[in-house]
């Protein structure tokens, strides 16, 4: 028997990871006055329910980008915060995407852990209102506030949040120890990954989009040195220095290239520079 609804962890005070079946992290923090909902996940779990049982304040709802495993479940929110790059791809997935995926993950062990089947992927009822947000912007939950940072690289429009009160950095799949880059060029998301570095002395934790992975029902804070990491990654592949392996991906052929924790993916069409993008000052 398998567990049959999201595994639910206190990562901090007031602050809950809330596992969808190994297919994503989706995170509740729980201020004074207010509460924010980090992502929507597949939508394979009632997910209103789930934050029901966490807090009765007022909460908005905030994706880290507009990929799927992320926005999976926004058909049940009235309003959904989401940087406007990605807005497109959010409001075009479909409930045979979302199920693929819940599928593939479960045979990747999921199966063995959880209790769901694709038919457990819900039908939206409808699409929620998208408000835009951007570098800077402030979720003030009363006694704690969570800023966003404008992070692109995985997707054109990913967005990371900093708890700084709490000293936790929420990473949606920004800065992982597997980073898809797939929304942008390497050297924009090489700066992401410097921006996010640059926040290190404000925060102890930092927890990603996918922290209990398919099978594996864990909830750590990444290793310190996946920023480093993704950064001498991104460098050794802009310098043509990187030892590149291919791998079968998303029904085509990626490129991986590992150091130390992590790995960044990448394809062939993935730009080194985007068009009216400063290059990197290599040295
Ligand atoms: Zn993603």
């Amino acid at each position: 028997m398998g567990i049959k609804t999201p595994y639910i962890s206190e990562i901090a005070p007031d602050t809950y990871a809330i596992n969808e079946f190994g297919l994503n992290a989706m995170f509740l923090c729980v201020g004074s006055e207010r509460a924010l909902l980090i992502d929507t996940g597949t939508g394979v779990c009632d997910l209103k329910a789930e934050v029901a049982k966490l807090t009765d304040k007022p909460y908005d709802v905030v994706l880290t980008h507009g990929h799927l495993d992320h926005a999976g479940g926004i058909g049940i929110f009235d309003k959904v915060y989401i940087h406007e790059r990605d807005i497109e791809m959010a409001k075009n997935l479909t409930r045979e995407q979302r199920q693929h995926y819940a599928d593939t993950l479960g045979k990747m062990r999921g199966y063995t852990v959880y209790d769901y089947t694709t038919d457990d992927v819900w039908e939206w009822e409808k699409l929620p209102e998208f408000v835009t947000i951007d570098e800077g912007y402030v979720f003030d939950l009363g006694d704690r506030q969570l800023e966003v940072f404008f992070t692109p690289g995985h997707t054109a429009g990913s967005i990371t949040l900093l708890d700084r009160k709490n000293r936790i950095h929420f990473s949606g799949d920004a800065c992982n120890g597997n980073t898809l880059c797939l929304g942008a060029s390497i050297t924009t998301l090489l700066r992401s990954a410097e921006k996010i570095k640059a926040l290190e002395p404000e925060f102890d934790q930092d927890f990603n989009g996918h922290i209990g992975y398919a099978g594996i029902p864990t909830c750590f804070s990444q290793k310190k040195t996946i920023r480093d990491d993704v950064i001498t990654i991104c460098k050794q592949i802009l310098k043509g220095e990187a030892e590149v392996s291919e791998q079968a991906f998303l029904g085509g052929v990626s490129y991986g290239v590992n150091y130390g924790n992590a790995r960044v993916v990448f394809n062939k069409n993935t730009p080194m520079v985007s068009e009216g993008e400063e290059p990197y000052p290599l040295d």
